[in-house]
């Protein structure tokens, strides 16, 4: 077998699954038909959860320092400013980046292909799988090469993170039923003044379409995205100043353009593959869904497909978990991604539909219900928690159990494991414990009860144990977060629940281990 795992893609969901199976030191090669990483800017928002696992993978300084905080969004129709949305408000209390951060996806893949380097793995450029075939054990990739000869490589998995066109994905004979929507995006990158809040993202919504500013670095630096405005809809050849009359009419007269440094148009469609796995080959990212970029949530799902797979793959080649593990990726993700385009496609419908009257609830009633609405605290927190993807959940999933009589209102299994700062020795510092996890292994969370003896769990060095001390302030943040005392968490690698329940039960956590993470004793 020549590498365990092939990735066809080195866009940014091919990349994060390399850097994750690099850091687990799975043999894997990573492979781009293109010359080399991609120039476009294309997504531009990092969300939350993200940065989260860019903590993990080292790399989240580096994001944080090439790219701008976005804190808060505006929503402004007719030239008046309906509503604000502080986010580190609303998520403050929930992760360690409470903003969307504003970084181009070629910044955001050119700090994991460094990190990528640095683990010991580089991107093969100007190599294109051109076929494969699926046997029982392994997979014959068909490879063109640089000097455009072919070769066969044999791979044990296969992934598909080869975008919306996804050779892999026509090679296993997966659909992607879906449809394209008639509007016609533009993005630019300009240098603008104007009534956009400054440092934060800035919707304008029109009686026909929307406009919208996101902050970038450098003073009055803002990337514009929007929808052709309908009488340019047919123009093959629009250019940035044929867009300014509609731009200046929806966000008021002060809106004034000194340069535009890029412009460009592109069709979107919505589509989800009728399966994320055929066999040995998986797909993700955009080769698994493509969906409109309201929400900035594209780029970011694909990221964390790959966060999911990664470590349930490094398990199966590593022979400690079986390949029935894998079963878990498609179960998990598939939802997501369904439940992801079904709300863009909604949200998107509602603001760029043509109908007069939808004009009108747009501008004059959508726009006072969302007013309303986000000076409501629990509707930032809610808003907040589904645009940052934290409240992204596995509870219907296989791999999801809360133990019987667990408390309802507690986090449950299959939730990502809240953020929380605790002291974990009777008389130290209060911590970060998602900085202490280790996301390479198992963590056991226990609370208002002691830790098992060491090897009563037999999950060897799979396993960080943490029994969180009874004191004063880690009560009141386990009370905020709701976590009961007792309890305990099984937190896998990805930072999701696994088990939980109220007292460790050694015979539920094995039987756990075994019958569901399929891990091998
Ligand atoms: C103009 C534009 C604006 C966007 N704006 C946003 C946004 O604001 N927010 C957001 O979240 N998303 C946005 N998106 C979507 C976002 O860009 C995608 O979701 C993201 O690129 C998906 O990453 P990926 O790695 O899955 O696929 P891609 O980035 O498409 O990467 C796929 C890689 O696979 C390689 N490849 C393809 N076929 C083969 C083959 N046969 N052999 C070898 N290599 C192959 C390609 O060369 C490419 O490098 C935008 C997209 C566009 C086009």
């Amino acid at each position: 077998m020549d590498t365990d795992v092939l990735i066809v893609g080195a866009g940014p969901t091919g990349l994060m699954l390399a850097n994750q199976l690099a850091r687990r030191g799975v043999n894997a090669q990573i492979i781009d038909r293109h010359a080399g990483p991609a120039r476009e800017t294309r997504a531009l928002g990092v969300q939350a959860r993200t940065l989260e696992i860019y903590a993990h993978l080292g790399i989240v300084d580096r994001a944080l320092e090439m790219g701008k905080q976005g804190t808060g969004g505006n929503i402004w129709a007719q030239g008046r400013l309906m509503a604000n949305v502080p986010l580190n408000d609303a998520g403050d209390a929930v992760t360690p980046y409470p903003y969307i951060l504003v970084l181009g996806q070629d910044d955001n893949e050119l700090i994991m292909g460094e990190r990528l380097r640095e683990l010991g793995m580089s991107v093969q450029w100007n190599t294109e799988l051109t076929g494969l075939e699926q046997r029982l054990d392994h997979v014959d990739a068909a490879l063109r090469q640089p000097d455009s000869t072919t070769r066969t490589l044999t791979a044990a998995w296969v992934a598909g993170c080869d975008g919306a066109r996804s050779a892999v994905r026509e090679a296993c004979g997966i659909t992607f039923p879906g449809a394209p929507y008639e509007h016609v995006f533009f993005v630019a990158d300009t240098v603008a003044t104007g009534s956009m809040v400054p440092d934060e993202v800035n919707v304008y919504l029109w009686r026909d379409g929307f406009h919208l500013f996101f902050p970038l670095r450098g003073q009055d630096h803002w990337r514009l995205v929007g929808i052709l405005p309908k009488e340019l809809r047919g123009d093959q050849h629009v250019d940035f100043d044929a867009v300014i009359p509609s731009l200046t009419r929806e966000a008021g007269e002060g809106l004034s353009f000194k340069e535009c440094m890029w412009f460009s148009t592109y069709r979107i469609h919505h589509r989800s593959a009728e399966h994320f796995r055929d066999r040995r080959c998986f797909l993700l990212g955009d080769a698994a869904h493509i969906h409109s970029p309201v929400g900035a949530q594209g780029m970011n799902t694909g990221l964390q497909d790959a966060y999911n797979l990664a470590w349930k793959l490094a398990l199966v080649t590593q022979g400690r978990a079986g390949a029935a593990l894998l079963d878990s990726y498609e179960a998990e993700r598939v939802p997501v991604a369904r439940r992801l385009l079904d709300t863009t496609d909604r949200g998107f419908r509602l603001i760029v539909s043509d109908n007069p009257l939808a004009g009108i609830f747009r501008t004059e009633i959508l726009a006072r219900i969302m007013a309303f609405a986000m000076r409501r605290k629990w509707m930032q927190r809610i808003a907040f928690r589904t645009i940052s993807q934290i409240g992204i959940h596995y509870r219907s999933g296989p791999l999801s159990q809360s133990l019987d009589g667990f408390r309802s209102d507690a986090p449950q299994a299959g939730d990502r494991f809240p953020w929380l700062k605790l002291k974990l020795e009777p008389n130290g510092a209060v911590e970060d414990l998602f900085a202490k996890l280790d996301d390479t292994r198992f963590n056991l969370i226990l609370f208002g009860q002691p830790a098992p003896k060491e090897g009563a769990l037999g999950l060897g060095d799979l396993l960080r144990v943490y029994a969180v001390p009874d004191d004063r302030g880690n009560n009141v943040e386990l009370s905020r977060a709701q976590i009961p005392r007792p309890s305990f968490y099984l937190v896998r690698p990805d930072g999701h629940v696994g088990l939980c329940g109220a007292r460790i039960d050694a015979t539920a956590l094995a039987r756990y281990v075994f019958e569901r993470l399929r891990l091998t004793r």
